[in-house]
């Protein structure tokens, strides 16, 4: 297993080897099979999270050589039980390719932001203990953690009230809403995280939703000052932090070789 992983080789948050194997020398085929690995793993992270099992969210990778198309899981299958050949190539038009059916408000929520984003190479969304109750009260959040900072002048609340997302031109809304951040809460709804790389985006949804948590158990916190997280941001909002979030995350929460 351990050779499928030269991220957690490289020791934790060692600026980004996940990020090296994006951009490296890695012809188009191994890069093909590094995302659908990570993917993989990812719905098992977020399986062994209990997040997903009513059927809610997605993550998406693209793929690196139809950049227009998307991995996605083929419906039906539980997060923690996916396997590769549980992943389907979705085309722009919403397609199938091969065949097989997806949940199509999955596209609906993770093409336009691939559209609109051509650096974002991993889409995440589902619905969280915290991060959907925080959502209901339709506001940002404030500096009151240390993982909040990563957040600093980085995500936004996209406030449409379509909390099912059934059509392309509400995606296209909440990709607009999005941004150049790497985050966005949807209204009464939940979080989408973007990443440079599937492990990218996903330790972002991990913080996300740690910091989601903290402010819907400490309603009444007291933020740090701008100052203050302005210097926590620079290193916590950087890319390295997302990256040992995921690498902690896979090693604390999957059984080795459960990762993809
Ligand atoms: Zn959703």
């Amino acid at each position: 297993m351990a050779d499928s992983y030269p991220v957690w080789r490289s020791g934790i948050a060692s600026e980004g080897a996940a990020a090296r194997a994006e951009t490296g020398s890695a012809s188009v085929e191994e890069l093909r099979a590094h995302r659908k690995r990570m993917l993989v793993t990812s719905y098992r992270l977020f399986g062994a999270f209990g997040w997903g099992s009513l059927g809610d969210g997605h993550i998406t990778a693209r793929d690196p050589e139809r950049t227009d198309a998307m991995w996605l899981i083929r419906y039906g299958v539980p997060f923690h039980r996916t396997t590769t050949d549980d992943l389907v190539l979705v085309g722009p038009d919403g397609r199938v390719e091969g065949g097989g059916s997806i949940n199509m408000t999955a596209y609906h929520i993770h093409a336009p932001i691939h559209e609109a984003r051509p650096d974002a190479v991993a889409v995440a969304h589902t619905h969280t203990p915290y991060a959907t109750p925080w959502a209901a009260n339709v506001e940002g959040f404030r500096m009151i953690c240390q993982e909040a900072t990563a957040f600093l002048d980085d995500h936004e609340v996209y406030e449409g009230e379509e909390v099912q997302v059934s059509d392309f031109d509400t995606g296209k809304k909440i990709a607009a809403t999005l941004g150049e951040a790497k985050a966005v809460l949807l209204r009464n709804h939940g979080p989408v995280t973007v990443g440079g790389s599937v492990e990218e985006a996903i330790g972002w949804f991990l913080l996300l939703e740690r910091v989601a948590e903290v402010h819907v158990k400490a309603p009444d916190a007291r933020p740090i000052s701008a100052e203050a997280a302005a210097i926590a941001a620079r290193e916590i909002g950087h890319v390295s932090s997302a990256l040992a979030a995921f690498e902690y995350a896979v090693a604390s929460k999957l059984e080795p070789g459960a990762a993809g």
